[in-house]
């Protein structure tokens, strides 16, 4: 897996509304607990985490202990994350993610490393569609989708289908819309489509063909 962040040529957004864009982005909705300041490194840094870890590891980013202990029992009345008494000659809090705490660190990651981007690259953004690839793995990549402000992930994945491959979006649950146009759009993503086609052998369908006209 690489992080890859570029953006799609297509379409209209304007720096301001990009910055708005990222600005949602970096706000996840509906958890009070991570107006918190630490909260969002500790659900961030957890998601890294196979087991339940206790919760003095966080005390490097946190003022004091009392001030950890709340953080994460605030983030747990939120459904963020699940905490535990463990007694290990003495009594200690351990802390993992919840299914929603992490889908929401999934999202809190990808944000940030759409923060990390070079005032270039935001200025790349000018005139797009706000589509943005960030993950390319083996058999799916993951597109995040700002536009109008509003974050979605689509999922796009490669489905054999006899010699054809298709790639489903999970967003819009089809094998055309308009991620996937924006695969094709995009040089980097074509490649992964490529590779199905070169490496793994498949055709392209018909379906594709004018994605292959306008873009390739
Ligand atoms: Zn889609």
């Amino acid at each position: 897996m690489y992080i890859n962040v570029s953006l799609c040529q297509f379409a209209k957004l304007n720096n301001a509304k990009i910055n708005h864009s990222l600005l949602q982005l970096s706000k996840v909705n509906g958890f009070p607990s991570l107006d918190n300041k630490y909260a969002k490194s500790i659900l961030i840094r957890l998601l890294n985490e196979r087991e339940s870890i206790p919760i003095t590891k966080f005390l490097d980013i946190a003022s004091s202990y009392y001030a950890l202990k709340n953080t994460i029992s605030d983030m747990e009345k939120d459904g963020l994350v699940k905490i535990e008494e463990k007694v290990l000659g003495r009594k200690m809090i351990f802390v993992s993610l919840t299914e929603k705490g992490r889908a929401v660190a999934e999202q809190l990651k990808r944000a940030e490393q759409i923060s990390k981007l070079s005032p270039e690259e935001l200025e790349r953004f000018k005139n797009m569609r706000g589509l943005i690839h960030i993950n390319i793995y083996k058999d799916h990549i993951t597109v995040m989708d700002v536009h109008m402000g509003e974050k979605r992930i689509a999922n796009i994945y490669a489905r054999p289908r006899g010699d054809e491959i298709y790639f489903w979006c999970d967003l819009h649950e089809d094998v055309d819309c308009y991620h996937i146009e924006y695969m094709f759009a995009d040089p980097d993503l074509s490649d992964f489509i490529h590779n199905w086609i070169d490496e793994n052998g498949f055709k392209l369908p018909k379906k594709y063909q004018k994605y292959v006209d306008k873009y390739w």
